[in-house]
């Protein structure tokens, strides 16, 4: 409602699009008489409008679900527009200064209401008291959200566990305008008011605070969307237990947690069982990542996705062309599987750049801030990426006049997921060697003190001559990083196959190319190449750079371990160069062992047919 020109058809028709009602000029019931008396300057009386609006109570009484668009000027004709309707009738008044309204009258040509009118417009006018008044100065989309907001004041996306990651995506949902609903747990003494909190700590006015679990779910829209950002393991099928009760069928239950496959495989039956839907998927790009834009890998049921695809689209960060960076996987497990390879290939390409800063400051003597400077000369050929950044930036960080890096101990953590990844690759039989070899150089920094007590009884000194280059060290970092990546999209093809996920690699590598920790330009080069059947080291394109780069990656691995350096990934990347490019190799050696002591049988290569034989060994 409003006078003339204030907005109504325009408002209406949107917000009737928002909630796809169908939408009523009432301008077009008004009698032929009402049009003409209008047309020819004079104003309508209480005695024109009483037909007109008993007809439009007729249309409401119709048509319950339906926006109408009508000055309804007194409150005595708002009396007649609402008479004996079963449905709840909500006005909104579209509030505008005569002067507002009649710059817009003059601007619009065609309308019945001659402006002349506008004044007995004002003068009939009684402002409603119960209804929701917006100022027509406020842009459309502005009005439609302020409506919406009044009369379905309910969130559209919830959130669980408000820890490190929670609370940064709980930012980036409401900077992208997710009417949001937060949860984290009551434990008396030790986690109190955390939701409310953190609302208060950032002003997010627009969303709502709970530690009442059946009121957070309550206040949400169906179906239900919930997000849980808790820690993964238990916590994760504890708080399946106490939702389940409260939800309804077809809510979705999204866990963004570094969950394992299998148990989100697990989870995912349970739930269906139950009605609700449960999408596993990865989020990476730490705090930083969860709150300006992760890359997000969501698997299970494709319809249950498409419904919480607008909330993880706003929110992801976008690829060079916009897009975001996020995309639907596959079904069961499969976007945690990627994410825990993703976190795999994290564990080698940190790994590749420790190792070359060993190399470098202690085999060739060179500053933390020097090696700084030669990592982001990388950059420039083609090797730029978020770790080689981010390593410059911790090798320039000081202390008073210390370098942070040497004041920090040499053991490292880890989280589980490059142990997950190393079994996982074990179990599909897919040698992902350097991120075992990664995953092992966290295992063996870890024994710091064994570490101490054997350097001091061997005494091993290292070489402080590395007689490799740094052009070595840079084209044998290229060569690492394209074996790695190689192994990384491997295993996914490899468990693609093995439990008929359909995944596309490409995509994948496109969703990984902003918000991960593993973007890089690598990986932007490798969409085109991985929308081939054919793995990253079989490409026609990968051909020059590893033949010549395979000298480089021996001469880096000859001279460090020559030099005494302890080389996991580099190693495991040229071993497995060799071992890949060699069309003979030991294993003949092995099956015959293996027939020898177990008459476990072998092929023969002089026999196609596949047939296997044993031998009687003579001795
Ligand atoms: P935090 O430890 O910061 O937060 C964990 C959250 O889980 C807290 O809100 C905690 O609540 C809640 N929680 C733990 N146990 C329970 C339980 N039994 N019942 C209810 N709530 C519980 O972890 P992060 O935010 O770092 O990580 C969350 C998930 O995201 C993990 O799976 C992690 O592996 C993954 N992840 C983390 C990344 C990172 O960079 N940190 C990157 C990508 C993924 P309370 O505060 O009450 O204890």
């Amino acid at each position: 409602m409003g006078v003339s020109a204030s907005g109504k058809s325009t408002i209406g028709k949107l917000l009737a699009s928002e909630l796809r009602f169908p939408f009523f000029d009432a301008d077009d019931f008004h009698p032929e008489y009402n049009i003409k008396k209008m047309a020819s300057g004079q104003a309508l009386n209480d005695l024109d409008r009483e037909g007109w609006l008993l007809e439009l109570n007729d249309l409401a009484r119709r048509e319950p679900n339906a926006i109408i668009a009508c000055s309804a000027l007194k409150e005595a004709y708002r009396i007649l527009l609402r008479k004996d309707l079963s449905k709840e009738v909500h006005f909104v008044y579209l509030k505008g200064s005569y002067e507002q309204i009649y710059d817009r009258m003059t601007e619009r040509e065609g309308h019945m209401m001659p402006v002349s009118l506008l004044q007995s417009q004002f003068d009939t006018l009684e402002e409603p008291s119960d209804a929701l008044t917006v100022s027509v100065s406020l842009t459309p989309e502005t009005i439609i959200k302020q409506i919406m907001n009044e009369i379905n004041p309910k969130c559209d996306f919830g959130l669980i566990g408000l820890g490190v990651m929670g609370k940064s995506l709980c930012r980036n949902l409401i900077n992208n305008d997710v009417k949001l609903a937060m949860y984290n747990r009551f434990v008396a003494g030790v986690e109190e008011g955390v939701a409310a909190d953190f609302k208060q700590a950032y002003n997010l006015d627009s969303s709502a605070a709970f530690e009442d679990l059946e009121q957070f779910v309550e206040s949400l829209n169906t179906p239900r969307k919930i997000m849980l950002m808790v820690s993964a393991g238990p916590a994760i099928d504890h708080i399946i237990e106490e939702l389940v009760p409260l939800l309804d069928e077809e809510d979705i239950i999204i866990d963004g947690g570094n969950s394992h496959y299998s148990d989100t495989k697990r989870r995912m039956e349970y739930l269906n069982k139950e009605g609700v839907h449960f999408i596993g998927t990865g989020v990476s790009g730490g705090e930083e990542g969860a709150l300006k834009g992760p890359s997000i890998m969501p698997g299970g049921n494709q319809q249950a996705y498409e419904q919480i695809k607008p909330f993880l689209e706003a929110i992801a960060a976008k690829d060079k062309n916009g897009k975001p960076c996020c995309t639907y996987i596959g079904t069961e497990g499969s976007g945690h599987f990627v994410k825990m390879v993703h976190n795999g290939i994290e564990y080698a390409e940190m790994q590749l750049l420790a190792e070359l800063y060993q190399l470098c400051r202690f085999g060739k003597g060179m500053q933390p801030e020097q090696i700084a400077d030669l990592f982001e000369s990388w950059k420039a050929e083609g090797l730029d990426s978020f770790l080689l950044e981010i390593t410059a930036n911790i090798l320039r960080e000081k202390e008073d006049d210390k370098y942070l890096i040497d004041l920090i101990l040499d053991k490292a953590g880890n989280k589980g997921t490059g142990n997950w990844t190393t079994v996982a690759a074990s179990q599909l039989g897919f040698p992902a060697t350097m991120i075992t070899a990664a995953l092992y150089a966290r295992y063996v920094s870890a024994h710091k003190e064994s570490r101490k007590q054997a350097a001091s009884i061997f005494r091993f000194e290292k070489s402080s001559a590395l007689d490799c280059s740094l052009d070595d060290m840079r084209e044998a970092y290229r060569v690492g990083r394209i074996i790695n990546h190689h192994q990384g999209f491997e295993l996914i093809r490899s468990a693609s196959d093995t439990f008929a996920w359909n995944l596309d690699l490409s995509a994948i590598a496109g969703i990984w190319t902003n918000g991960c920790i593993i973007r890089s330009e690598l990986m932007e080069r490798l969409i085109e190449p991985l929308k081939e059947a054919l793995p990253i080291l079989l490409q026609r394109d990968q051909l020059t750079i590893l033949k010549t780069g395979r000298e480089n990656l021996t001469a880096l691995n000859i001279s460090g371990l020559k030099a005494g350096f302890n080389l996991p990934c580099f190693t495991a990347a040229l071993n497995f160069l060799n071992g890949y490019t060699e069309s003979k190799g030991s294993a003949n050696i092995i099956q015959a062992q293996r027939d020898y002591f177990g008459a476990h049988r072998y092929q023969r290569v002089d026999d196609h047919s596949g047939k296997t034989y044993h031998t009687v060994w003579s001795n």
